[in-house]
């Protein structure tokens, strides 16, 4: 199969590099600045144009000082070329309008300004399940997002001039997400996330072919949208290979699952593996420049 003569967009490889993952499976969770920068350079030079990430402690809990989130985006801006896309929290953070609050102590600085932001166009439980053991770890995490912060975030975020990436966890953030386009509040090309979840995590489609395709059998044919794969908890190859064959992209990371079965990898080694993937199919993998193209993002840094 040779798939450049479909029509479609270069391959955006986005590297979800750390989350809240600690170092007990695998070792190589970039925490500090100086890990992440280096993490970012080798992950662009493998392929990889964006990157999601968590300001972490030395110790690698959640950090989610002004100065933390700093130090991370400067370690990766003077790195590389990566479109930046920060964390705003989850439920490790406050109120509302807390989970901005770094973004609006550096607007103004483009260096500090993220290019995407991640928001979640829903509510979901999100306890992780011991499938083995058949228990849930915690019992009352629920990730809330009403449509009313939603909103007021695009708002702020379009001032901003960020761009919204919406994490989909299941086709009612799907629909959601369309609605705020069809209201206006989200420019096309739309961009989702399809969130997927390995054994332990319930709260995402099952990370199958039918889970995905449930996603994108729901996509609208009268608007743009741009999609990214990703799975919490569980292997991705599977679906990267179905994204990249017909037309999505690939969000992966060591962040999201330690890949036991690849011997705990680097996130520069799954960046390397998924742009294996794409040149075997006869896809081309986009540069950070011709990603902020696919997605309307101009640079604001020089
Ligand atoms: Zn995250």
């Amino acid at each position: 199969m040779d798939i450049r003569q479909q029509g479609m967009s270069k391959l955006i490889i986005d590297v979800r590099i750390n989350e809240y993952a600690m170092r007990d499976e695998n070792p190589n969770v970039p925490w500090t600045p100086a890990e992440i920068g280096r993490d970012v350079r080798a992950c662009q030079d493998a392929g990889a144009s964006t990157v999601h990430f968590h300001p972490r402690s030395p110790d690698g809990g959640p950090a989610h000082g002004p100065e933390d989130y700093a130090q991370a985006m400067r370690a990766i801006r003077s790195s590389c070329d990566l479109l930046v896309n920060p964390t705003l929290g989850q439920i490790t953070r406050g109120g509302t309008l807390e989970r901005i609050s770094n973004i609006e102590t550096f607007a103004g600085d483009p260096l500090l300004t993220p290019d995407i932001v991640g928001l979640d166009p829903g509510s979901t439980n999100i306890d992780a399940f011991d499938p083995v053991k058949k228990r849930f770890l915690t019992d009352d995490k629920v990730y809330v997002n009403a449509h009313a912060t939603l909103i007021a975030f695009i708002a702020r975020f379009r001032a901003l001039g960020i761009r919204p990436n919406f994490a989909c966890w299941s086709i009612p953030f799907v629909r959601s997400t369309v609605a705020l386009m069809e209201m206006g509040l989200v420019d096309e090309p739309g961009h989702v996330l399809f969130v997927h979840g390995g054994p332990g995590q319930l709260g995402a489609h099952p990370a199958t072919p039918e889970g995905l395709r449930a996603y994108t059998e729901h996509l609208p044919r009268d608007k743009r949208i741009e999609w990214t794969v990703c799975c919490k908890g569980g292997n991705l190859f599977a679906l990267a290979m179905i994204a990249i064959a017909t037309g999505g992209h690939v969000s992966i990371g060591i962040g999201d699952y330690a890949y036991p079965e690849l011997g705990y990898p680097t996130n520069t080694e799954l960046v390397e593996e998924i742009t294996r993937m794409a040149r075997q199919v006869g896809r081309a993998v986009a540069t950070p420049a011709e990603t902020r193209q696919i997605l309307g993002i101009p640079s604001r840094i020089r």
